[in-house]
């Protein structure tokens, strides 16, 4: 059984049109007040708290009766949140939602895939229609019945429109692209059954580049308009926000080519766990000047598109993958350079590339179907170059650009 993939758009909207703020806020006020009734009587699951609050709430609130237990949801996640930080210590004051928004399930809302009207009720026969602005981007999933509509999101200003759909069954890989994410590229090695690897790099277009130059551009909005906090905080964002969606958008670039790639040849992504710190070091890393968000927003986009490609990818903890050596097994203790270089054995490989050899070597010994599709022999290929992964033979992207910023993944 697949599991199901969920892609949210976002549809920006102008003034919210005055009854659909007011239930905005009134949603608000009702996840506010679940949110302390559920608290006071250690409540965690929906119905428990419907028996506890339905009554009372949807007789002090005038709105589509839907709306109530979606907002018990919405409390409920945010009390999960917040009793995993007192577990850890971490926070004590009682949680609320400040902004005014709405959730709907998707038969609280009516929305026409055509024309992007969309319908909210509000209470009664009362309703409002609002009308999405519908890139061809979007139009890509309201074209494609697969998937289907999921639950709407309102906020000023937005509406969040989740998609969903069953993701195919992984198949079983005949090969493996191992890759070690680094700050400007993806490094590694293409293997398969007859002892065929080839050493690879994608690079991420220039995303280091990119960075670099919104750092600057930061830190020079930041001394000039020191005279008006608000102004500087909004320029900071705007920064920033143009500065996610340059990355991001060349980001979108690689995952689509890797994805489909591996599919072509049916093999299994491997990637480093950036959620594991490794003993190398790697934490250390991850915290430099430049921020990290790009490695794992990468590892975000080639998840979600391998998911719905059926491509299988299998993470690995990354401890000591750049300083190990894939061929006898020696570590170094010491910083590596541009090159690892092993004192035992005298092999020496560009360090990326080392540590994208060691992370198919880890999935290796802890994955068996992937070991009996792959043989990976590092000390055979000691004198062989690097290729861009774009130069695969027969594999030219005709890769359709996705606009940036206008998705995301939800849980
Ligand atoms: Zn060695």
């Amino acid at each position: 059984m697949g599991s199901r993939a969920v892609r949210t758009l976002s549809f920006p909207v102008g003034e919210l049109p005055a009854p659909l703020l007011e239930l905005l806020a009134e949603f608000r006020l009702i996840v506010n007040k679940s949110i302390r009734i559920a608290l006071r009587e250690d409540i965690r699951s929906r119905n428990r708290l419907a028996t506890a609050a339905y009554r009372t709430l949807s007789a002090e609130h005038r709105i589509y009766k839907q709306y109530i237990p979606t907002a018990f949801d919405v409390a409920l996640g945010v009390l999960k949140v917040y009793r995993r930080l007192v577990r850890k210590g971490k926070r004590s004051s009682i949680p609320f939602i400040r902004r005014p928004m709405l959730k709907a399930e998707n038969q609280s809302y009516r929305f026409d895939r055509e024309t992007g009207r969309l319908r909210i009720p509000i209470r009664g026969t009362e309703g409002v229609q609002l009308y999405l602005m519908k890139s061809q981007w979007h139009q890509t999933f309201f074209s494609d019945s697969s998937w289907e509509l999921g639950s709407l999101t309102v906020v000023p200003g937005k509406v969040l429109l989740a998609v969903r759909r069953v993701a195919p069954k992984p198949y079983q890989p005949s090969s493996a692209i191992a890759l070690d994410t680094n700050e400007d590229s993806l490094d590694g090695v293409v293997a398969s059954r007859p002892e065929i690897a080839t050493l690879v790099t994608a690079p991420l277009g220039g995303v280091r580049q990119v960075q670099m130059v919104h750092f600057r551009r930061r830190r020079q909005l930041a001394r000039r308009k020191t005279h008006d906090r608000r102004v500087q905080r909004w320029l900071l964002r705007r920064e920033g926000q143009r500065e996610g969606n340059r990355v991001r958008q060349r980001l979108h670039r690689t995952s689509k080519f890797l994805v489909a790639l591996a599919k072509d040849r049916r093999a299994a992504i491997v990637l480093e766990n950036l959620t594991l710190h490794g003993a190398d070091g790697r934490s250390r890393r991850m915290n430099r000047r430049l921020s990290s968000w790009p490695r794992r927003e990468i590892h975000r986009q080639i998840e979600y598109k391998a998911a719905l490609a059926g491509v299988p990818v299998i993470k690995v903890n990354p401890a000591w993958t750049s300083k190990t050596c894939p061929v006898c097994g020696a570590r170094r203790r010491d910083r590596v350079g541009k090159d690892f270089v092993c004192l035992m054995c005298d092999w020496e490989m560009d360090r990326q590339i080392n540590a994208g050899l060691n992370i198919l070597k880890t999935a290796l010994a802890s994955n068996e179907a992937l070991a009996r599709a792959v043989r990976f022999q590092p000390g055979a290929l000691r004198h062989d170059v690097v290729i861009p992964l774009y130069d695969l033979s027969g594999f030219l992207g005709g890769a359709r650009e996705e606009p940036s910023g206008v998705e995301s993944q939800t849980g």
